[in-house]
């Protein structure tokens, strides 16, 4: 039987992203944000603002290579070698494009040879070039299961039919999300699946 794929998000799952983008944004803005208070993971609505000035706000981290020097999740490195001798991993970002290189620099120094492939859904984009879809993404590379820490996400895989896990324990993503299983870490998956 061919291996089982699954597609893994970046951001907090493998990532961890928004405690550096909250230091960038107390030090820069003079502001006092903590992860609580992220009872979304719409930047905007945490900070005020539009969308628009908060997406500026993240380029602007990018542009000072905040992106590439992300911690991992605890134990996600320990747990994707694991994963990867029974399955086929692929990472399905909603990040730009113009991300691309960093991350596949990231994921090659931080979990070698473990992803066939990245694929960018550019959600965030202020040129407004084409985005892709999570759902979409997972359908171009026909995913069994997909892991996210976002609930939108989990939901619209969820609902296509893929075997969907709402990760992490975060304060965005506190109500339970119909049809995908709640997992801790990425440990909790290698329990599940292998
Ligand atoms: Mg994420």
């Amino acid at each position: 039987m061919s291996k089982q794929i699954i597609a893994i998000d970046v951001d907090e799952v493998l990532s961890s992203l928004l405690p550096d983008i909250i230091s960038y944004h107390n030090k820069k803005y003079k502001t006092n944000y903590v992860m609580d208070d992220f009872y979304t993971y719409d930047y905007w609505k945490v900070w005020g603002g539009t969308k628009n000035q908060a997406i500026a706000k993240v380029d602007e981290f990018t542009k000072r290579g905040g992106f590439a020097n992300l911690q991992t999740i605890q134990g996600s490195q320990n747990a994707i070698q694991k994963l990867k001798s029974k399955y086929r991993l692929f990472v399905v970002s909603s990040r730009k494009s113009d991300l691309k290189g960093t991350t596949y620099e990231w994921l090659e120094n931080k979990f070698p040879k473990c992803f066939e492939k990245a694929l960018f859904g550019n959600h965030y984009d202020l040129k407004a070039g084409p985005s892709v879809s999570k759902s979409q993404l997972c359908r171009q590379i026909q995913a069994d299961y997909f892991i996210d820490d976002l609930p939108h996400y989990a939901k619209e895989c969820a609902d296509m039919g893929i075997k969907t896990y709402l990760f992490g324990d975060y304060p965005w993503n506190k109500a339970d999300v119909e049809g995908a299983v709640r997992v801790a870490n990425l440990d909790d998956i290698v329990r599940i699946l292998m």
